[in-house]
């Protein structure tokens, strides 16, 4: 007859989470790179963010360097209307310099 098996809902269905390398294992999170499901073995937190094996490889290739701003140009941009601004302000000090010092000095 119906024999129910409370066994068989422990079995893993193939809907459940499971880790992209470890098909046995239960994803426990989703590495936010790749968005591969990893189980706690594959994967690794770094600063409290999931990552999988491969893109933790990635991050030991990029040497860690992990650069605060990934927009060089805008510092490069601050850097060269700070020195137009330097020029200006120099400029303007020289022209009053001529101003105040009348011309027949030298
Ligand atoms: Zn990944
Ligand atoms: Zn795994």
């Amino acid at each position: 007859m119906g024999q129910n098996h409370p066994v068989a809902a422990l079995v893993v269905a193939p809907q459940v989470a499971a880790c992209a390398n470890h098909a046995q294992r239960e994803a426990i999170g989703i590495c936010v790179q790749c968005r591969t499901r990893v189980c706690s073995e594959c994967a690794t937190k770094v600063e409290g963010i999931n990552y999988c094996v491969s893109c933790l490889a990635g991050l030991a290739v990029d040497g860690g360097k992990r650069a605060p701003e990934r927009t060089p140009g805008s510092r490069g941009l601050a850097y060269v209307s700070a020195g137009a601004y330097f020029v200006a302000l120099w400029v303007l000090v020289w022209g009053y310099l001529e101003v105040m010092l009348p011309g027949g000095r030298w």
